[in-house]
């Protein structure tokens, strides 16, 4: 008889997100007060976003104009009718002892985005991720603990309601995620979106995108989810990778050595690279949500839908599959290309005035990335327009200037900026091609060698390289390459 050892379990992991996104609106949801970010602790406050007995808010349009932008964006559905609902809970942030937020008929549903993950070996794979819902909220304000006692921590806190009452949008996907790298693309994905619509800067430093996490694991082909677990306080996507990671390992240990999963909020520390279990989790009955008497239930027109959806630029995943597929970049390329909204217009608007897409490709991505990346600055900063860079690389392509001419007139017109054209001409740098003229100069380099010559004519012939280079330095690096080594290889023969 055959005894086999019984078969190791594998499992899989069940990952959603609740993504909540500061809008980019210069005033507050309700009110009047500004966003800016850094003020003074309560100066931007006013009776509304407190709280206050006997006021009302009113729903600033431009929330609901990026609310609708960023529902369609991810393909949801935009409700034709839809409302603010009371979240009560008592928290010392939180003036009123309620939220405004948006429970069962939320702004938005029924979408998906899709994500792409670039392998090692440089493919590119595509997956939607289903969007459940998108709400709009308000958000609360912040506790700053102060003082510190050896025993107590903190010996006292302040609170600062600046924050209080600035728009947020809240974005559920569905449990589609697999993987810590899925998850984290979701998320960068949710930011390069927000950013192409220019709805909000999805800055996480500053809090402007925070993700909390959703995550369970059960045995592989099993219908049924495992207990799921919630963390927070990620704040970097790499974060959100390296704390799902470390959350299936932990979870699939506990199931294999018996112990129960318990439903709960953990805590991501980043120091000591692990969660830690922070609450048990209250369920959304503990809320006691009820519509909010003060504001009109939102219907929005057709008209203004129709507005709002023409304004809607070419998405991240439209503009990659453009790249990958029109314009023949590699997936990595065009992931560069695309991350950052600042470089993908650069690029552009160098293709628009005239350069080459592979060209301008390769010098953003090279020099240009490793410029900015040297001295720490981002593509606004530098003095080198698109439409000079389109210019320099046309002079390539023309032959008037060596493209290692180019590479040395970069870190000038990098910091100084101005026409790449005047400065060749300005600096003599022309590109010589000119048959008669390279003819003259190599003939006097030959003459200049003669035992090189020699040597090349009895089979030394990788001298060729060595004629070349005194061609170049002759010339300062300005003769035409190909013709003057063409040149060069019938003088040899000859
Ligand atoms: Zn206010």
């Amino acid at each position: 008889m055959v005894t086999k050892a019984p078969a190791k379990t594998e499992y899989e992991a069940v990952i959603g997100l609740e993504t909540h996104c500061q809008l980019s609106t210069d005033t507050k949801i309700f009110c009047n007060c500004s966003t800016t970010f850094g003020a003074d602790p309560n100066h931007q406050v006013c009776p509304i976003c407190m709280g206050m007995p006997g006021v009302l808010p009113v729903l600033n349009e431009t929330v609901l104009e990026y609310a609708v932008k960023a529902g369609r964006a991810l393909n949801c559905e935009i409700a034709k009718y839809s409302k603010f609902d009371r979240k009560q809970y008592f928290y010392p942030d939180l003036p009123k002892n309620y939220q405004v937020s948006q429970y069962d008929l939320p702004i938005a549903e029924h979408g998906w985005l899709e994500i792409e993950i670039v392998d090692e070996q440089g493919e590119a794979t595509c997956k939607k991720i289903g969007i459940t819902r998108l709400h709009m909220e308000e958000d609360a304000g912040k506790l700053v603990h102060g003082g510190s006692d050896r025993l107590a921590g903190s010996t006292h806190s302040l609170v600062d309601f600046n924050r209080t009452g600035v728009p947020l949008i809240e974005i559920v996907s569905e449990p589609d995620m697999r993987t810590g790298l899925e998850a984290a693309e979701y998320a960068q994905e949710i930011r390069r979106i927000v950013r192409y619509l220019g709805v909000s800067d999805g800055n996480m430093q500053e809090g402007s995108l925070r993700c909390d996490v959703n995550i369970s694991v059960r045995p592989r082909g099993q219908k049924e989810f495992g207990t799921k677990v919630e963390i927070k306080n990620m704040n970097s996507f790499s974060a959100i990778q390296r704390a799902i990671d470390y959350e299936i390992a932990r979870q699939i240990e506990a199931i294999e050595s018996g112990e129960p999963i318990i439903q709960e909020t953990r805590l991501w520390e980043e120091g000591a690279q692990r969660t830690i279990g922070m609450r048990s989790k209250e369920g959304s009955s503990d809320y006691r949500y009820f519509p909010e008497p003060d504001l009109t239930p939102i219907e929005v027109a057709p008209s203004l839908l129709k507005q709002w959806q023409s304004e809607l630029p070419e998405l991240p995943a439209a503009k990659r599959h453009r790249y990958e597929e029109e314009i023949g970049l590699s997936p990595y390329d065009t992931r560069i290309l695309t991350d950052d909204h600042a470089i993908t217009q650069y690029f552009e608007t160098t293709l628009a005035a005239g350069a080459s897409a592979k060209q301008a490709a390769n010098w953003l991505m090279g020099d240009i990335t490793g410029y900015l990346n040297n001295e720490n600055l981002s593509i606004t900063d530098i003095a080198l327009t698109p439409e000079a860079l389109a210019e320099l690389i046309q002079l390539i392509e023309a032959n008037t200037i060596s493209g290692k001419i180019a590479k040395e007139l970069l870190p000038e017109l990098l910091t100084k900026g101005g026409s790449p054209k005047a400065l060749v001409e300005q600096k003599g740098l022309t590109q010589i091609s000119d048959a008669a003229t390279l003819e003259s100069l190599i003939d006097e380099v030959l003459a200049a060698h003669p035992q090189e010559l020699e040597q090349y004519r009895n089979g030394k012939t990788k001298l060729q390289g060595f004629f070349m280079g005194q061609v170049m330095k002759r010339t300062s690096g300005r003769a035409d390459p190909k013709a003057a080594n063409q040149m060069l290889a019938k003088k040899l023969k000859g």
